[in-house]
């Protein structure tokens, strides 16, 4: 038995909601990740085997190494049909909002999910969310919003009727959220569900596969160029900073999805408790923070680049140069020092 996590009137919030309501949109944040894609899909494939009628919207599009998981290509890219989504989040009856804390979060999605009349649920393990949402499952101490999906089906009684596409779409929700569970993976009720996950057949190794043996050529090069050219550590600070440019970028062909992982690298150097990855977007500079033990990567991504996120995994966006975003972080670095440098003692 695992414990009951969510508070029993949320269950029967979200029950009474499904017994009313049968037209249904899920959304994501924007640039969906493994957690968010995977949660919506098993959220989706549970709801459409009740005889929903449900929707995915994403903000934008996602990684190819995600494509796969049963039930992706159904997904609506709200930058391909932005009539069509604004049209079914108008017309949804239920929302539910999947991996995300903040409207915003939701990028161009978010006045339509604001002004939608449709009841809404949030399901997020995002700290400090909005009340934004009719029913708000937010618990930040679990480690993916996959595993949330889990444990609400498996209290509305269901864990009997979930099938096999949803089980293997909150396993790689679950599994990507926790760098395949090597960080913010000790609780030990993630592997007694990854044990309820695998009785109904997935298949655990070839989804690492699917997701993880995924790299095209050039982005394998381009991985060899930036942690030999494009990484700066900083040893009194146990960090580090990778960072590049939109000519890099495309000189290695990259496409959605193709630096995800690239942040953590620098972890893995003996030290590194904080790693940046400052990467030019089209029309903005985004940047993720990482970090291992008690360094609040979010408090860092929060101050600097008025970002957020969970302890160890945060991120930004900033509106200016990369030598702007570079220096501001060079900048922080020393305010943060003794945080940086007590970590360290504690960690390694
Ligand atoms: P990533 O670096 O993988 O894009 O993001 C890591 C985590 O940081 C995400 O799970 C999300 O919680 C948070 N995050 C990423 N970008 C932003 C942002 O622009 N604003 C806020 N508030 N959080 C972000
Ligand atoms: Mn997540």
């Amino acid at each position: 038995m695992i414990s009951k996590i969510i508070a029993s009137q949320k269950i029967t919030a979200v029950e009474e909601l499904l017994d009313q309501y049968d037209k249904i949109v899920i959304v994501t944040h924007v640039s969906p990740d493994g957690d968010a894609i995977g949660s919506s899909l098993g959220l989706y494939h549970y709801l459409n085997d009740l005889g929903n009628d449900v929707n995915i919207i994403v903000p934008n599009s996602f990684p190819d190494f995600l494509k796969w998981i049963p039930g992706a290509k159904d997904i609506f890219d709200y930058e391909k049909y932005p009539e069509y989504a604004q049209k079914l989040i108008a017309e949804a009856e239920l929302i539910f909002c999947l991996d995300f804390n903040v409207p915003k979060r939701s990028h161009h999605l978010a006045p339509f999910i604001e002004a939608a009349k449709g009841k809404k649920v949030l399901i997020d393990h995002h700290p400090d969310p909005t009340e934004f949402c009719d029913v708000m499952i937010s618990y930040p101490e679990i480690s993916s919003t996959s595993e949330l999906v889990f444990r609400l089906i498996c209290r509305m009684g269901d864990f009997e009727v979930m099938s096999y596409n949803t089980a293997t779409a909150i396993y790689t929700g679950m599994m990507t959220d926790t760098g395949a569970f090597t960080y913010n993976s000790n609780n030990i009720e993630i592997y007694y569900i990854i044990g309820e996950l695998l009785k109904k057949g997935i298949n655990k190794d070839q989804i690492y596969s699917n997701v993880y043996h995924n790299y095209t050529e050039d982005r394998y090069r381009m991985l060899g160029y930036t942690l030999s050219e494009k990484m700066k550590v900083y040893p009194e600070y146990n960090s580090a900073l990778i960072w590049l440019t939109n000519e890099e970028q495309s000189r290695y062909n990259v496409k959605k999805g193709d630096t995800e992982g690239f942040a953590n690298l620098p972890l893995n150097i003996k030290g590194i408790i904080f790693s940046v990855f400052i990467r030019e977007d089209n029309d903005f500079i985004k940047i993720s923070f990482r970090s291992q033990g008690d360094f609040a990567s979010n408090q860092f991504a929060s101050k600097c680049f008025n970002g957020g996120g969970h302890l160890n995994a945060a991120g930004g966006e900033f509106y200016g140069t990369m030598d702007e975003a570079i220096a501001i972080f060079e900048k922080a670095l020393p305010e943060f020092g003794d945080l940086l440098k007590k970590n360290n003692i504690l960690t390694k």
